[in-house]
């Protein structure tokens, strides 16, 4: 993270933003995740006192009920918890059910847990596996960032069901 990046995603108006985003669920608790895809930043919003991590973002703690939540950068790196394959879905730019689309969510290491869930790139139905290790990367879909992952380790023969 750099200071320049974080003043760069900080200065887009609101407006921008759900411009930038259309369809997506940006809200006051999600818009600081929202500008860190901007400067391709994964921020997920983490308790300020007790240090515990949320995810979806919502203004109070879970463990404690503070509301001294920051939006903090993550590592991007983590392994599948839980991996499908959409035959249908709604219509997204860059999206090609007929392959079809792998959806996966993924146990991120900064806390047990704490899941962020995306696509995976360079990976058909035969390469995505629970237990897979994972890292960030992004993509463009319809002009915005999008933060997906990319196989780094497969798991071993032991990986869990693809539904
Ligand atoms: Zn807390």
């Amino acid at each position: 993270m750099t200071e320049t990046a974080t003043a760069a995603a900080g200065q887009v108006s609101d407006e921008e933003l759900l411009a930038r985003f259309p369809g997506q669920p940006v809200d006051h608790d999600s818009a600081a995740h929202y500008r860190g895809r901007l400067a391709h930043r994964l921020l997920i919003n983490r308790c300020g006192d007790c240090g515990t991590w949320h995810q979806p973002p919502r203004p109070v703690c879970p463990a404690c009920w503070s509301s001294n939540v920051v939006a903090t950068e993550v590592a991007g790196t983590g392994t599948v918890h839980l991996a499908i394959f959409l035959h249908q879905g709604p219509p997204a730019p860059g999206v090609d059910y007929a392959t079809p689309h792998p959806v996966v969510t993924v146990d991120l290491d900064e806390q047990p847990g704490l899941r962020f869930t995306s696509t995976v790139v360079d990976a058909d139905r035969e390469r995505v596996r629970v237990g897979d290790r994972v890292a960030l990367e992004w993509i463009d879909r319809g002009g915005a960032p999008l933060p997906v992952f990319r196989v780094v380790e497969a798991a071993g023969s032991a990986g869990g069901e693809s539904a």
